[in-house]
């Protein structure tokens, strides 16, 4: 699937949708989108998270697990304010489109 402005967006919401619930890590995401039918590539994915953090959306931090070295992300205040009003959006646009 290719990544579109649309699709790119609603994987956005998604990464911090989970990055609210909890501490999430690349590797984890990309099995989580792709149970929801987007196949995103870690080409696609790794840039999206440092976007997402570059605007001050989720947080980062490194854990050494063994031998792998994982980035965890979490979602910032500003994060969960951009997604609350993200949800408002959605929830408008959807009882409008698909109702
Ligand atoms: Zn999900």
């Amino acid at each position: 699937m290719k990544i579109n402005e649309f699709f790119s967006s609603f994987i956005k919401i998604h990464v911090l949708h989970h990055c609210l619930k909890e501490e999430i890590y690349g590797a984890w995401m990309m099995v989580e989108l792709e149970e929801h039918g987007y196949k995103i590539s870690p080409g696609s994915l790794y840039p999206m998270l440092r976007s997402l953090e570059q605007k001050g959306l989720i947080s980062s931090r490194d854990e050494q697990d063994g031998k792998v070295k994982r980035k965890y992300y979490k979602i910032t205040s500003k994060g969960k304010k951009e997604l609350a009003e993200a949800k408002i959006k959605l929830k408008e646009l959807i009882g409008e489109i698909l109702e």
